[in-house]
């Protein structure tokens, strides 16, 4: 059974074998996690998105669909790219940021990764209100079978981690 743990911290410290990334669907960085992701993991993280979206992602990465690449420098095997809803008022969009942590779950299975870190995704720039990003992500990754041993979520500020260990309390 896969383990569920929080962290308050910074997702590009972790020692896991995968990170996913809350990337847009250019795959070419961006600011909050993304940033910090490119940032640290150097410049063949951009060079191998390059490559798949020249080799298969010609529109780029749809919302709620995820793509792996090499770590680079982070303390990491694999990058896991997927690309977080802009929360709506009118549209209820949870079955895609749902799919976000079903399909970066499956592709770090696939890899054979027996750890992922997550961060909030879509809780940032994204807009998503942090308690219901939180549920969504708590519930998906229960329900979600995997040959992970451990899914880290790595909350960066207090109020994440908050929301996140009411969550599991909730399940
Ligand atoms: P999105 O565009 O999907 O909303 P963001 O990267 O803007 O993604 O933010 C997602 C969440 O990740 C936010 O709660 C933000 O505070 C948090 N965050 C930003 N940088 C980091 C980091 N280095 N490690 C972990 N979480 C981070």
């Amino acid at each position: 059974m896969t383990r569920m743990t929080l962290v308050r911290g910074d997702i590009t410290e972790q020692h896991v074998d995968a990170i996913v990334n809350a990337a847009n669907s250019s795959l070419m960085g961006g600011g909050g996690v993304d940033g910090a992701i490119h940032r640290k993991g150097g410049p063949e993280i951009l060079a191998e998105c390059r490559a798949l979206r020249a080799a298969k992602l010609g529109k780029g990465l749809k919302t709620g669909a995820a793509v792996a690449t090499t770590a680079g420098r982070l303390p990491a095997r694999w990058v896991v790219h997927t690309v977080g809803p802009v929360y709506s008022h009118t549209d209820d969009r949870s079955a895609l940021l749902a799919s976000c942590y079903r399909e970066a779950l499956r592709v770090a299975d696939d890899l054979g990764a027996t750890s992922a870190a997550f961060p909030a995704i879509s809780a940032g720039i994204y807009g998503w209100p942090m308690d219901d990003a939180a549920r969504i992500a708590v519930e998906t990754v229960h329900a979600t079978p995997s040959a992970l041993e451990e899914v880290r979520f790595v909350l960066f500020e207090a109020r994440a981690y908050v929301a996140f260990e009411q969550a599991v309390a909730a399940l």
